[in-house]
């Protein structure tokens, strides 16, 4: 399977400026490990989720592949070619084929515009020699492909006549319009209701065949990955822990932190009511492991040798885990 995206080794720290140890050693530097030497592959025409808590450096890598900001080392390839230090001409072929799907319908969209004109900004930037037909039957064609019919209407509202579920599918349009490669869809349903973050799931997913284009979906619910993944990796800490198909990942969790996320999915069962979870993990509350294995405070499972940080490597087929549990003897 052909890669369109490959993450090398990709790390970036942020100064803390405003550190309790700063009044400790005012002249030390602090930084936030946002990413600590991320690698990971997304085969083209697939979905690949990325999942994790808040905080664990999603965003920052979905804005480093986008190359809103640079990383501090590594690299991004992409379809063979490395674009990590691309500029100008390059830099803007590359936007081009890697589009951006955001969290919020409310603030991504202008309020002032029409969604017909919306849809055709990307168009007006990234296709200047289209005629204006063209324009007009690439973004009413788009407005079906995401079920917003009839298309001739929808174009002409606002989006404050739209519902949140609306809103999204308008944002994915947008970003589907310029036919790109990859689509990097960063929790684009956790502001919306639980009743429609399905269809909207569906229509990345049915698209993303029907086009063969490649998702990156990030998010920090597990539950609506089976939706719609092919492939998923786990992060925590700025460091990805599990990662393989998403059947394999899901049924047989081998990380301790992706286990808990699973037990902490919940069951909406009548006769699960009365149940008290049971989540494999200790000191909820505590912060990764500055040295070692980052999820040393919060697994029930650390040993001594977990002081030591553990690699990602294959222990099944297709299927990495980073965790000292699997060390082979
Ligand atoms: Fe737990 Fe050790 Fe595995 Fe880290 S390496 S997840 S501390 S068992």
């Amino acid at each position: 399977m052909k890669n369109i995206l490959e993450v090398q080794d990709v790390k970036k720290y942020f100064p803390v400026t405003k550190s309790i140890l700063s009044f400790v050693s005012p002249r030390k530097k602090y930084y936030k490990k946002a990413l600590d030497g991320v690698s990971l592959n997304i085969p083209e025409g697939r979905v690949s989720v990325l999942v994790g808590e808040s905080g664990s450096g999603k965003s920052t890598l979905a804005r480093i592949i986008l190359r809103a900001i640079d990383p501090d080392s590594g690299s991004i390839i992409f379809n063979g070619s490395n674009i990590t230090n691309n500029n100008g001409k390059d830099l803007w072929n590359y936007r081009k084929h890697a589009q951006m799907i955001h969290q919020d319908p409310y603030s991504s969209l202008n309020p002032l515009m029409k969604v017909f004109d919306i849809i055709k900004e990307p168009i007006d930037i990234f296709y200047k020699n289209y005629s204006n037909e063209e324009r007009t039957n690439k973004i009413l064609a788009v407005l079906d492909d995401v079920n917003l019919k009839p298309s001739v209407e929808f174009a002409e509202k606002y989006p404050h006549m739209l519902s949140g579920g609306e809103r999204q599918r308008v944002a994915i349009a947008r970003s589907l319009v310029i036919e790109p490669r990859l689509i990097i869809a960063d929790e684009p349903v956790s502001m919306l209701d639980v009743s429609i973050r399905a269809q909207i799931l569906q229509i990345v997913k049915q698209l993303s065949v029907s086009r063969n284009i490649t998702v990156f979906y990030i998010t920090h619910d597990l539950a609506t990955s089976r939706y719609i993944g092919d492939e998923i990796s786990v992060m925590y800490a700025g460091k990805i822990v599990e990662s393989g198909p998403i059947d394999t990942v899901l049924s047989n969790p081998l990380h301790p932190y992706t286990q808990a996320l699973l037990d902490a999915i919940s069951e909406p069962k009548f006769e699960n009511i009365d149940k008290q979870k049971v989540i494999r993990i200790k000191n909820f509350d505590s912060i990764p492991a500055e040295s070692g294995c980052k999820f040393f405070n919060r697994c029930p499972y650390s040993m001594e040798i977990c002081k030591k940080e553990p690699e990602l490597e294959r222990k099944e087929t297709n299927h990495d885990v980073s965790c000292f549990l699997y060390e082979k003897n």
